[in-house]
């Protein structure tokens, strides 16, 4: 089957294929580092990280670069309110973003590219769209000129040919139907950092940074483009001005945007006050691998609304999951194979497979999984599962967690390891073979402190971690 995704462009799926067959070249736009990242942040991020996923399970190679805004107004405010530098003020949030995505499993792009480390390269930019008469100047500001630019409006879908009369903003972010000229370069304020410059003394705006660091790691097209539906008009709107204007040639093959995540109907955002952090959500005890489970377990192009009730049910849903997993591992089966569930195996993989091919539907791709699990489960419990139905059920759980990665439990500090858990529960099954069932006891006890369960079947002890 082939692999396809909604382009927001074409407002289509659209098969998928990288230019040069291989590798794919893909940007996304990370974070701006002012303060922690959000879990409805972290829903745009964990999409990504489905997509990677997905795309190597196809056999691809990636090469991804995100970036990090680490100057733009809010910082800026946030940092001159801190007493700080912006590099001081944003280097505690990068790292935080960082801990919470390796908390979160998403996997590290190949290159992570700061705005402040890219100066010199959008000046160059700017200076470009200058040679080529995209640009103006008022009050030492360079801004673009969207009337230089007929297809302005192409990703959004707005047709903005009445109200392109050549106003300008000055900010980084604004409304919908403000189709207005936007900053390239601002003038130094007073207080504010700047860079000395051909271009002034001054700092970039927001726009420019995200398609000169594209550019300039992944060449003049590339073939996948990401981020939060917010980002469609201006921003993404404008990258495609500034690097089309450049160059004359497509910035984007595939453009694709995760919807969010939301609180109540509305948005989940930090100017409206609704947010969770990741830290927020891991003090109230429930773990990252839930919150994983959580945000990508509905496909990307739906909303999907947070409550504390969808993380218990991803949380069940992950116990499940890994008591099959606890069954494949401990439980001895009937010798022999059963061809139905050789074939239900075969098919469920399929399906997996089928539902994340299909523009990463994971709901589908999940209930191919558990609706797997049901019937193996029912299977065992009547002796129809054999032991040479393990590898094929194995195979299916491999699949899912290369792609979900929720069935290992992360380990907190102080926490037992499985090998320690097995010690003890070697060293408890001893004791009562040896009719000491006051050290038995205690290892119960201990363990049962710890959070871990024991369970004393006809096959031996099965245990798991209390979630
Ligand atoms: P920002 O740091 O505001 O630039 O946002 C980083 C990423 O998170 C962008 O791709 C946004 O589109 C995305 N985003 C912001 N709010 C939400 C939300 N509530 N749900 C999903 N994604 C979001
Ligand atoms: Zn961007």
């Amino acid at each position: 089957m082939p692999l396809r995704f909604y382009n927001t462009l074409t407002q289509q799926l659209e098969e998928f294929q990288p230019q040069d067959g291989k590798t794919v070249r893909m940007y996304t736009c990370g974070p701006t580092v002012y303060h922690y990242v959000h879990i409805g942040n972290f829903r745009t991020f964990s999409f990504q990280d489905i997509l990677r996923r997905t795309l190597r399970a196809r056999g691809y190679a990636l090469d991804h670069v995100m970036n990090v805004t680490d100057v733009e107004d809010k910082i800026i405010r946030a940092s001159m309110a801190a007493g700080q530098t912006i590099q001081e003020y944003t280097a505690q949030y990068t790292r935080a973003f960082l801990d919470d995505a390796a908390l979160l499993r998403l996997e590290r792009p190949e290159r992570i590219a700061f705005a402040t480390e890219h100066i010199n390269d959008m000046v160059v930019a700017i200076e470009g769209l200058a040679a080529r008469k995209h640009t103006y100047v008022s009050d030492g500001s360079v801004y673009f000129r969207i009337a230089s630019f007929p297809q302005y409006g192409r990703l959004s879908h707005t047709n903005f040919s009445g109200n392109i009369a050549g106003a300008r903003v000055e900010v980084d972010e604004y409304e919908k139907d403000d189709a207005r000229d936007f900053v390239l370069w601002k003038a130094r304020k007073p207080g504010e950092p700047a860079w000395d410059t051909p271009l002034g003394d001054g700092r970039p705006g927001w726009h420019i940074e995200c398609s000169v660091m594209a550019q300039k790691y992944l060449g003049q097209t590339i073939d996948i483009h990401t981020g939060g539906v917010d980002l469609i008009f201006p921003h993404h709107e404008n990258e495609i001005a500034q690097a089309e204007a450049l160059t004359g040639k497509p910035f984007v093959k595939y453009w694709l945007h995760a919807e969010h995540l939301m609180v109540e109907g509305q948005k989940m955002s930090k100017s409206l006050g609704n947010f969770f952090t990741l830290r927020d959500i891991l003090e109230k005890g429930y773990s990252p691998e839930a919150i994983r489970y959580l945000l990508v377990s509905a496909p990307y192009r739906k909303q999907l609304n947070f409550t504390f009730d969808g993380l218990k049910a991803a949380t069940t849903s992950i116990d499940r999951l890994r008591n099959f997993d606890l069954r494949l591992r401990n439980e001895r089966f009937p010798e022999g194979l059963n061809p139905q569930m050789q074939e239900r195996a075969a098919a469920a993989l399929t399906a997996f497979h089928a539902g994340l091919d299909e523009d990463l539907n994971t709901a589908d791709a999940l209930a191919a999984i558990f609706e797997f699990i049901r019937d193996a489960n029912t299977a065992m419990d009547s002796g129809e599962f054999k032991s040479g139905d393990t590898p094929a059920a194995r195979d299916l759980l491999t699949a899912f967690d290369s792609i979900f990665d929720v069935l290992k439990p992360t380990v907190q500090e102080g926490a037992l390891s499985d090998a320690e858990i097995e010690e003890l529960i070697k060293e408890r099954t001893q004791a009562k073979k040896s009719k000491n069932f006051s050290r038995a006891d205690a290892i119960r006890s201990e363990l049962l402190e710890k959070g871990i369960i024991l369970e004393d079947t006809k096959d031996g002890v099965r245990w798991k971690r209390k979630s």
